[in-house]
């Protein structure tokens, strides 16, 4: 149960994989350590991806000084057969490896997007290429949007899939997982926590953890958060009455209220980008206090200002979120979180 077999590719590893987004936001050193200790307790599968600046950079200089195997993977948001190539080579160049196990198609958001990925000179070409060359192992892709992922899934043209998968947004076992499953694919569960928005991350993880056949990759920015789902992944999986009822609380309290990213709601009438402003607690919380005060925060944080309450969207939203008022709310966070830190910006 805490390791297995990634679907068709005789590949094995920790069913808890180390997500790399917050190695971005900590000192290299630490982020050094992190995973040096990480790979030690014995989590041998990594993902990270280009966009997220250090974070391959860091985890090369931790696998060098681990020198032990340890399953990698990475991903690229360049949709063309050439970018996605280069962008594998500077993969390798930051994580010092002639060889990276997974490579994925990263956040394909739509199906125009799909397309652009599929087309003759798209990204899953330039992959396939990479994969001939034995550059990379296997064919990847990730998506939020559960409804292109089961496109996706029903195309079968990659190996693996990484989709979202937690206790406030668990569509994806509706249909995804299963016809996966059923085709043999490897599936990574990304964002077991929502994000960080769940208030009860040790049963959050367990309950993503309950779930065989899936490899669960989260973020860990200390030691303590290695050695709480390093804790985890040892446990058992079964739930107590109290504990599934906690799990339904959370589920409810985040129903009508949680944004999936899938963009469905797009275009506003007025060109807000409606998914990233109902981002920014999560990334304020990924990124600090500092996300504030950056500039482009700023304009985005601006257009949500503009919205002329047309409800143009609302129809649009699948899950019914009341979008204009929730960004109302939003922007009322950042001035009270503004305020808060005093910071003399503002
Ligand atoms: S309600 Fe606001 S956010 Fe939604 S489409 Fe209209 S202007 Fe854009
Ligand atoms: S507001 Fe609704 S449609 Fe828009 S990204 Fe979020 S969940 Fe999707």
């Amino acid at each position: 149960m805490h390791r297995m077999l990634i679907n068709d590719t005789g590949i094995e590893v920790s069913r808890l994989g180390l997500g790399g987004i917050p190695l971005q936001r900590i000192a290299e050193k630490e982020a050094i350590e992190v995973v040096s200790y990480a790979i030690e307790r014995g989590i041998d599968f990594i993902d990270t991806a280009r966009n997220y600046t250090v974070s391959e950079s860091r985890i090369g200089k931790a696998m060098e000084q681990a020198g032990k195997k340890i399953i990698i993977s990475s991903k690229s948001v360049d949709r063309t057969t050439d970018g996605i190539r280069r962008d594998i080579e500077k993969s390798m160049n930051e994580l010092k490896v002639s060889h990276i196990d997974f490579y994925h198609c990263h956040s394909v958001g739509s199906d125009e997007d799909y397309s652009r990925v599929t087309a003759k000179d798209g990204a899953l070409n330039g992959l396939l290429k990479a994969k001939e060359e034995g550059v990379i192992g296997h064919t990847g892709v990730s998506s939020y949007n559960v409804e292109v992922m089961e496109k996706i899934v029903d195309d079968n043209l990659f190996e693996t899939i990484m989709v979202g998968f937690n206790i406030v947004e668990p569509i994806a076992y509706k249909s995804v997982i299963p016809k996966a499953m059923k085709k043999k694919r490897g599936i990574f569960i990304m964002k077991p926590l929502a994000g960080g928005v769940i208030g009860i991350p040790e049963l959050a993880m367990r309950w993503a953890l309950s779930f065989p056949g899936l490899i669960v990759i989260t973020g860990m920015e200390n030691k303590a958060e290695v050695d709480k789902n390093w804790g985890v992944l040892q446990g058992g999986y079964s739930f107590t009455d109290d504990e599934k009822q906690r799990i339904i609380t959370q589920n409810r309290e985040f129903t009508g209220r949680f944004c999936h990213r899938c963009q469905y709601c797009e275009p506003c009438t007025v060109n807000i980008p409606i998914y990233k402003i109902l981002s920014i607690k999560n990334m304020v919380r990924i990124h600090g206090d500092k996300m504030l005060t950056r500039p482009d925060f700023e304009d985005t944080l601006e257009r949500a200002k503009n919205c002329i309450e047309c409800n143009d969207c609302l129809i649009r939203c699948p899950y019914n979120l009341p979008i204009p008022f929730m960004m109302k709310e939003l922007v009322k966070w950042v001035d009270y979180e503004r305020s808060r830190i005093g910071d003399a910006m503002y």
